[in-house]
Order: structure tokens, then C-alpha cells, then sequence
């Protein structure tokens, strides 16, 4: 175990869950088709890959989805989580052109922007009074190195210290620590010093290097990915992971791709999250991709959630699979939907429709529609509110006239 702090090794499960989810899984009748999933479940083994590809190929959906949701059961009972943040992206000049990307724009292009700090900070004023978390995540732009970032972190904290810094992916840390002239730890260090409080996951994909070339080519690798979080939790802080799919992969790539973050996982205890979501093909030049449907993006949320042991929260981006599909992956063996997300432009770019002005209330509707309690999270699943919406105002009718 790395130098995780007590207080993010649970993340708001109940300690007993491994337990508890053996037990509920005696209390069901399960069909022959997943028998042998559910017997190395019960004795307490953790599923492999050929677990993971029956899961995928031959589960009854609706049961997987059971399966599932009693694995999400044992660690959170009826809680469902949702955050209040907004995404502020500093910058879209990207020196990469990773083939799904919608976002990238060279330098030269009429709609490129970098953000100054001031920029960064105004942008952040106008929702920091109600947001806990800002996501900022961005190109790599070919002029930033660690001093971009560092004034921007140190100046949002310095004007909002109670919203958490959730920023830069693993392939921005190693282009700034390139530009800087320093190693991946010193970079992050520096980041973490400035104010930065946790790294999101994105930039994973497919931690298949074969796969990368053909979808992001000249971004990190699988290793790298992966070696960059456990620097991340080695220092103290915890990060979230994600997986891209419907490109270029086989499920096979996917199972083996979930197993890798688990090891992480289990030597460091610094995954809070797992974000599988699909890619989205608008604008971007990867027409060989094979997209995913809704069964397949709650086939995976399910597999995802009896793969990761040792990561606690699966998250179903609404963001990205829609408010609709969200609230289905809740019985699926999600537990939270991400944030309010006041501002995002990634996803938008290449084609999700979900709506970006959804407030606690609305999230607590999606939430409450699918059967669970809404609960505030804070941005590192250390504090939790249960949420209670306001009651609607009250109507004013008008008199009737009376004769
Ligand atoms: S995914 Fe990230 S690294 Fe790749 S082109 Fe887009 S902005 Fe650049």
C-alpha cells in the first residue's frame, strides 16, 4: 500500500461489503450460463480474464445486471452519488491528434484558445460560490510547462480554497514534465504544492499499446498510464480511471484492461473510480470504430463493477452515455453519476446530448428514478450529504372571479 490517507481507503463503502456480498448472492437463484462466476464469487476468488469474457458474452443481461447491482448493494446500499463541479478546460491547442478527438485544434485554427490565469480564475468565479470540484483537463499545448499550471492552481486556491482541483490527465502530466525538464514525480510534485488536489483518468483508452497506435498514437503508454497514477498515489493523493471503449478492441482487451488498473489498484489503493464510457464518433476520423450500444455500455458498467474489487465507485458519466442511460446504470452496478457539470466541452464536441445545466435536483430525479438514495459526494469520496430537495414553490393560483 502506497501513502493513501486512511480516509480514502474506504471512500464511503461499508467495510464489511466483500462479505455481505457473499452472502446475498445464496439468497438468489442464478442460471447455469453465469454458475461458474457466481461460485468463485461466493467462496470470496476474484474473477480473471475468462470470468470476465463470460460475463461479457454470455450473461443473460438483466442478470448480469442483478449480479451486479448486488456487488454495488453490499458496498453502498441504496446511496447513489453525484458531485456539484464544473469542467473548465484551460486550453484546446493539443500537439497530439489522437483519431477519436473532437477537441484538438492546432494553433493556427480560428477557433483554438489558451486560457490565461486570470482567465482560468474569472472562469472559476462565476460558479465557484456553489461548485466543490473544478475537472480541467486540456491539450497539450506546445508553449505551457509546470509554471502554466502551477500560477493557475495556486491562483484558483488562493481565491477558492474549498473547491477541489481535479485536473490533468497522465499524458498532460508527461508533456509537462518534458517541457519542464523534470521527472514525472518532481512535475507532479510541484502541481500537488501549487494546489492541485487529484488527477481525473482520463487518457487511459485501451491500455493495449497495439491498440493506442492505431487510436492515440504518440500518447503515453499503457505502462506509462499506469506507472504516472501509482506516482500520483505513491505521493499521497488518489486519482480516478477510465476506459474508452467501442474503437478499435476486442473485449478481451477490454477484461485484460480493467485487470491492469486493478493491479494498481491493489498495490496502491489510490483508484477512488472507475469511468468506462464509449466512444462517441462525431467528428473525429477513427470510421472504423465499432461503436457501442446501450446493452453493451451497461454490459460493461456490470463486468466493471465484479472485475474492480479494489476500486471502490463505478461511474456512469452521464456526460457521455446520457442522462437516460446513467440512470439505468445504477442498476447495473454503478453508484454514482458523476457531477452536475456545469460547463464541459469535450464530450459536447463529439456529440453527447446531455444537458448541462442539471442541477442537484435534477440529479437527484435521475437518481431517485432509478430506485436509490441521492447523496452529495464531496470530489474525493471522503464526505457524503444525503439529499433532500427543496419542496417545489408553491403554486399561486388566481382567483376565480366570483359573479
Ligand atoms: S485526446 Fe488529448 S492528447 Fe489526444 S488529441 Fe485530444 S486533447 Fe490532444
Amino acid at each position: 500500500m502506497g501513502a493513501i490517507r486512511a480516509e480514502h481507503s474506504l471512500a464511503g463503502s461499508n467495510p464489511d461489503w466483500a462479505q455481505d456480498f457473499r452472502d446475498s448472492l445464496g439468497l438468489e437463484t442464478w442460471s447455469q450460463a453465469i454458475a461458474p462466476v457466481v461460485d468463485r464469487l461466493s467462496v470470496g476468488a476474484r474473477l480473471e480474464l475468462d470470468d470476465g469474457l463470460l460475463l461479457y458474452r454470455h450473461a443473460d443481461l438483466a442478470e448480469l445486471g442483478r449480479l451486479a447491482h448486488l456487488a454495488k448493494q453490499a458496498r453502498f446500499g441504496n446511496k447513489a452519488f453525484f458531485n456539484h463541479n464544473v469542467h473548465i478546460n484551460p486550453t484546446n491547442v493539443c500537439a497530439l491528434a489522437c483519431r477519436f478527438c473532437a477537441f484538438r485544434r492546432s494553433k493556427r485554427q480560428d477557433d483554438a484558445y489558451t486560457f490565461s490565469t486570470e482567465d482560468y480564475v474569472e472562469d472559476l468565479a462565476r460558479y465557484a460560490d456553489h461548485v466543490t470540484e473544478v475537472h480541467s483537463v486540456g491539450g497539450l499545448h506546445p508553449d505551457w510547462d509546470v509554471t502554466t499550471y502551477e500560477a493557475m492552481f495556486s491562483a484558483a486556491k488562493a481565491a477558492y480554497p474549498h473547491v477541489s482541483i481535479k485536473a490533468l490527465t497522465a499524458v498532460e502530466v508527461k508533456h509537462l514534465a518534458i517541457q519542464s525538464n523534470l521527472t514525472v514525480k518532481e512535475t507532479l510534485q510541484r502541481l500537488f504544492d501549487a494546489g492541485l488536489d487529484q488527477l481525473p483518468g482520463g487518457g487511459a483508452e485501451i491500455l493495449d499499446d497495439e491498440v493506442r497506435a492505431i487510436i492515440c498514437n504518440g500518447k503515453e503508454s499503457s505502462q506509462e498510464y499506469l506507472d504516472i497514477h501509482a506516482t500520483v498515489h505513491e505521493l499521497g493523493h488518489v486519482s480516478n480511471c477510465t476506459m474508452l471503449f467501442g474503437t478499435v478492441e476486442s473485449l478481451e482487451q477490454r477484461v485484460i484492461h480493467m485487470l491492469r488498473l486493478r493491479e494498481v489498484a491493489d498495490s496502491t489503493g489510490g483508484f477512488q473510480c472507475f469511468v468506462p464510457y464509449p466512444f462517441l464518433p462525431d467528428d473525429t476520423r477513427l470510421p472504423q470504430a465499432q461503436l457501442a450500444t446501450g446493452v453493451e455500455v451497461l454490459r460493461t458498467i456490470a463486468v466493471s463493477r465484479l472485475m474492480l474489487d479494489s476500486i471502490p465507485h463505478i461511474k456512469a458519466y452521464r456526460m457521455n452515455v446520457g442522462d437516460g442511460l446513467g440512470e439505468l446504470a445504477l442498476r447495473f452496478g454503478a453508484d454514482d453519476i458523476d457531477g452536475t457539470v456545469q460547463k464541459e466541452s469535450i464530450m459536447h464536441l463529439a456529440g453527447s446530448t446531455a444537458p448541462l445545466d442539471a442541477d442537484r435536483r435534477r440529479m437527484a430525479r435521475l437518481i431517485h428514478d432509478a430506485g436509490a438514495e441521492a447523496w452529495e459526494r464531496n470530489s474525493d469520496y471522503t464526505s457524503f450529504t444525503r439529499y433532500v430537495a427543496p419542496p417545489p414553490p408553491k403554486r399561486r393560483g388566481l382567483k376565480m372571479a366570483i359573479e
